[in-house]
């Protein structure tokens, strides 16, 4: 029995650091999203224009999207595609 035990036991560390690193990718991930929704501010800017999107980049598997503000042309890039909710 003890040996089976020492024999799990590596596994479930690995198996712990796993799934806590998956926690925390997306804990990370919707910590991520709450800031740029709260940055995105429902495409409305800073000086009340709104952001239009203007180019998409793809690097190596990432998105980025870059919107510009129709009244200061402030640029807003986020890893998240927004849609205008009207
Ligand atoms: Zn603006």
């Amino acid at each position: 029995m003890k040996k089976i035990l020492t024999a799990l036991k590596v596994p479930f560390i690995v198996a712990l650091f796993i799934a806590s690193s998956i926690l925390i990718a997306v804990w990370g991930a919707d910590q991520d999203r709450q800031t740029e929704d709260r940055l995105w501010n429902n495409g409305v800017c800073s000086c009340k224009g709104h952001y239009q999107l203007f180019d998409i980049e793809r690097t190596r598997g990432d998105e980025y999207y870059y919107y510009k503000c129709d009244k200061c042309n402030g640029i807003f890039k986020t890893t998240h595609y927004f849609k205008y909710e009207n």
